[in-house]
This record gives C-alpha cells, structure tokens and sequence, in this order.
C-alpha cells in the first residue's frame, strides 16, 4: 500500500511512551524559547529567518517525536510525510539566515529571491504530502518493520522524490557551509562565530549521514531532526551567552554614533533618514529634523542638495557659514539596480582649507618680492651703465654693447666706426660761467649727440668733456660725412647755457684688420682727435 496522508489513523492509534520522550521534550522547549527570544529581539540581521529556522525544527522534531511514539504504521506514515514542509524549509531558511547575518542586511529580502527558494520548496513539499497519489517520495514497500527496543519501527521504502528532496536539502546545505567560509575569510577580527555555525551544521549532517549510510539509529528514531535541534539549540546557547548578535551591530552602532565625521542616510526619495550626533551639531538641528528633506535640512541642506544635484562637482563643500569647509564623500546604499538610499560622509576640512590659502597667498607674495627685486636689480645694472649727468651711456656700457655690434658686423659682413669727441677749450667755459653751467652745456651736448643718434647708433660720455659714437653700418667715409655734419650742426646753433658756440674736435676708426678690440679702436681714434686738435680744433679726423 502507498504510504499517504490519514490523521484518523492517529486517533485510533495505541501510544507508546518512548524513552527518548524527556530529551525530545527538552529540546522542543528549547527551539521554541530561543523563537521566542528572537522574535523578541529588535535589531539583529536575519532576524525572520532565523525564528523561521527556528520554527521549521520544532515543526519537524514535533512531527518525529509524535511518529515515534505511535504504534500505528497509517499514523506513522502520515507524521512523516508531514513534517517535510518543515524539513524542506529548513536549509534554504539556513541559507537565507547566513546570507544577510554575515553581510549585516536588514533591508527587505527581494521577491525573486523568496520566490526562487520558496517556490520550489512548496512543490517539493506538496508533492511529499501528495504521496499517497503518485508514491514517489515513500514506495509501496514502505512496511512495519521489526521492533526496536520494543518499539514499533517503520521501514520506508525510498521512491525518487526523496532522493530530490535529499539533494535540495544537501544542496542548500553547502551554500550554506560555503556563506560560512567566506565570512571567515573575509573577516578583519579573529572571530569566533563562524567557527561555530560551522559545528552547528556539521552535527545534523552528520546525523542525517549516519543514518542514511549506516541505518544508524537514536534510539529506535531517525537522529537527523534531533541532530537539527541540537545543532540550532547550541548555536543558540551561545548566541545568548555571548550576545553575538547584538554584539556587532551594537558597535556599529555606537561607532556611527561616535564619528566625529558628520554622516547622513539619505533614502531614495532625497530624506534624512539617519544622522549621527557630528551632523546634528553641524546642522544646529535636533532629533525632529530626522525624516525631513535633505535640501531643508538647516545649514548644510542647501549646499549638499546643490552638491549632490551636480555629479560633475569635485572639490570641497563650503557651506554658508564661511568658516566651515567640508569634504562630501558619497557611497550608494543597496544593490545597483535596486538603489534605496545614499550614505554621505563629510569631513571636515577647514585647517587643511586654510593652511592651503595661506600657502597660495605666501606663494603670490613671495612671488611678488621676487619680481621687485629682479626690477631694482635691472636698476643697478642699468645705473651702472649710465652716466648720471647726462644720461648717456658710460665706458662700461660701451664695452658691453661694442662686443655685440662687433659681433652682428661681423655676422652680416657690415663696417663698424668709432668716433671720439672732445669738446674745444671747455676749460675756458668753465671759467667764464663757473662749473655748474659747464655742466649744463655737458648735459646739452649730451642730449644733443642722443638726439643725432639714427637706429642701432649710439652716443657715450666716456669722461669730462669727451664723447663717443659707436656707428655701426658705417664705413670711413659715410662716419666722416656723418661727424662733419654733426659738428657743423652743433656749432651753428648754440648749447643751452654756453656763452658763445661750442664747437668740437673729433677722431674716427673703423673696425678693421689693424683694429679688432675696442681698446685699438679708442687708441687710433683717439690719434685722429689729437691731430684734429693738433690741426686748429673744430674738426674730424679719420684715423690713419
Ligand atoms: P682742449 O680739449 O681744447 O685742449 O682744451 P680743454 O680746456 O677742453 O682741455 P682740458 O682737458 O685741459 O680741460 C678739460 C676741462 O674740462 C677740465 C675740467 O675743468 C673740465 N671738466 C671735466 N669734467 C667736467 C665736468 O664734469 N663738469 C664741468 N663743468 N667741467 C668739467
Ligand atoms: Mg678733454
Ligand atoms: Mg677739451
């Protein structure tokens, strides 16, 4: 006969008090406390599951402690086929209950995945209570076997489906182990809980083995629900000794509460859901604030809705309150495609803010001394080049500029000439109008010969009354013509402070073989001057 579904098989059924009764008894008590202790308890991740977990093993244990104690093989067929809901449950509530503990969920679980464990779970399950139609789970060599420890004892005959429902079982077992394993590795503090749920799982797997493999019998009953409950009850002792659960999340908690960083939980729809006490005392706001949108938040709202409004902005927040600089940093909450909120994380930067701006504006200073003192450099130099009375060019400036356009004559193959200038009798100047106006008719002079000067010319007060002009593009002739012009021209119109005419004697050198230096130059001009001086003064000579 096919073992199915006959609860009035139970109530004709004679009882036996099984000797196992008191610890079946016990551990019934136990599952159901500690279901009751969790569905007590407000926060711990995983929460409905585990007082699912919880819920499934009294079922199931309930189921297999009544089969034990019946006599009548209908009943007992009857109990054991309806504790499969409760065993098919188990291992993926196992898995749910590991999943979202280790990884600290307490969001809503997802449709999908209730429906993806839970579907099947139901079909196995219906299919098992349906028995009694299609045999598959128990055969129809299911019989009373022989009493054990004078009980009766039933040999079920194991159809296809329960070897389905075995590999559901086993299958989400494993997930279960590996969820376990990977928490261990991957968790920063020596942690005692993994260790432990692995010996919760191991006890009923071992159970459920040994019977399976070696018809390995507790005392005349099926060892794997009792396995079960002792596993999730010793589990449970611990939870409860050591607080596991409430232990982590408690210093989560208190590390949230804590940070000295202002933190914010935003929801989906742009509302503070969660501060801690920084970001309280920042904002200047109280518990009430809590639920309000972000952007109407006091102090800081505006600025970090505008923030949050502009994926494009880097840089750090400053809020109305000048003071304060805060950098945001953002962390999205939940899965990608199912996005419930944002964590914002702001630091607080003002003394890094500052000692930057400092550092710019020390840069800019020291920037801008740097530039005065390159310019009063220029200046000394260029005061170093200029003869103070007249403005002109001195010796030094002479040298300096005399080896360049030595150089660019020599480059295009273009004649250099040199003239000297020597004022006639200026002694006598100075004795008819003292020294002071001789200096005022030196300082004509000068600005005079500058303004004779055409492009790349230039004119220097060597010393005293005595000039020089550095003609480049000149050769002996074109000098010649340019000095008699010039020394006409300052001798028909009178300096500014002179008594009568000034007139000059005035020598030329061209750069040449016999003149290569500035010094052979000075030299030979400086021969020429002397015979104009020599030949009645008031004339040019070119140097031999
Ligand atoms: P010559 O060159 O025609 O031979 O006669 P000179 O009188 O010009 O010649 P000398 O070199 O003997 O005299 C130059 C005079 O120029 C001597 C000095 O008093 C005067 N002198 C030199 N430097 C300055 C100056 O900076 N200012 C004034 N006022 N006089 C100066
Ligand atoms: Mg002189
Ligand atoms: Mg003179």
């Amino acid at each position: 006969m096919t073992p199915a579904l006959a609860p009035a098989a139970c109530a004709a059924s004679a009882w036996h008090a099984t000797p196992d009764l008191g610890l079946r008894l016990v551990l019934i008590g136990g599952l159901l406390l500690l279901a009751g202790w969790a569905a007590s308890q407000r926060f711990f991740p995983g929460r409905r599951a585990f007082i699912g977990l919880f819920g499934a093993a009294t079922w199931w244990v309930v189921a297999a402690t009544v089969e034990h104690a019946s006599a009548e093989a209908a009943c007992k067929v009857t109990l054991a086929l309806a504790a499969w809901p409760a065993i098919l449950a188990l291992p993926p509530l196992w898995v749910i209950f590991l999943a979202r503990y280790t990884n600290n969920r307490t969001d809503p679980p997802r449709v999908r995945a209730l429906l993806a464990a839970g579907a099947p779970a139901a079909l196995l399950a219906g299919l098992a209570l349906a028995n009694g139609w299609h045999g598959m789970l128990y055969g129809a060599g299911t019989h009373l076997g022989a009493p054990q420890l004078g009980l009766p004892r039933m040999q079920y005959a194991f159809g296809p489906l329960f070897y389905v429902n075995a590999a559901w079982c086993y299958g989400w077992l494993l997930a279960a182990l590996a969820i376990v394993l990977q928490a261990w590795r991957d968790g920063e503090l020596r942690d005692l809980r993994w260790p432990v749920f692995i010996a919760v799982m191991t006890v009923p797997w071992v159970a459920n083995a040994a019977f399976l493999i070696h018809g390995w019998r507790l005392m005349g009953a099926d060892p794997t629900p009792l396995g079960f409950a002792a596993g999730l009850l010793g589990m449970g002792w611990l939870v409860l000794r050591h607080e596991l659960f409430r232990l982590v999340p408690m210093a989560q908690r208190l590390l949230f509460a804590e940070l000295p960083d202002p933190v914010l939980v935003i929801d989906a729809e742009g509302r503070v859901v969660g501060v801690n006490r920084a970001a309280r005392d920042l904002a200047g706001a109280g518990m009430d604030a809590i639920g309000r949108r972000l952007r109407d938040w006091p102090r800081l709202g505006q600025a970090l809705a505008q923030a949050l409004a502009d994926p494009s902005r880097r840089g750090p927040l400053m809020l109305d309150d000048p003071a304060r600089v805060l950098e945001l940093r953002r962390r999205p909450l939940g899965e990608r495609e199912r996005r419930v909120g944002e964590l914002l994380q702001l630091r607080d930067v003002t003394e890094h803010h500052r000692a930057q701006v400092r550092l710019v504006q020390a840069l800019a200073d020291r920037n801008a001394q740097l530039q005065t003192v390159a310019a009063l450099q220029a200046e000394l130099r260029e005061q170093a080049l200029r003869d103070p009375l007249t403005g002109l060019h001195n010796r030094r400036a002479l040298q300096l500029q005399f080896d360049d356009a030595v150089q660019q004559a020599r480059a295009i193959g273009r004649p250099l000439a040199l003239a000297l200038l020597d004022v006639d009798h200026f002694k006598r100047i100075n004795d008819e109008v003292g020294h002071a106006a001789g200096d005022a008719v030196l300082c004509a002079l000068g600005a005079r010969l500058r303004g004779a000067m055409r492009h790349a010319e230039a004119a220097y007060r060597l010393g005293g009354e005595e000039f020089a002009l550095l003609l480049p593009g000149a050769d002996a002739g074109l000098a010649l013509a340019r000095l008699k012009a010039l020394r006409a021209e300052i001798a028909a119109a009178p300096l500014e402070g002179a008594p009568r005419p000034v007139t000059l004697s005035a020598g030329i050198a061209v750069l040449g073989p016999q003149a290569q230096t500035l010094g052979e130059l000075l030299r030979r001009a400086d021969a020429a001057m002397y015979r104009a001086k020599a030949g009645g003064r008031d004339r040019v000579e070119l140097a031999r």
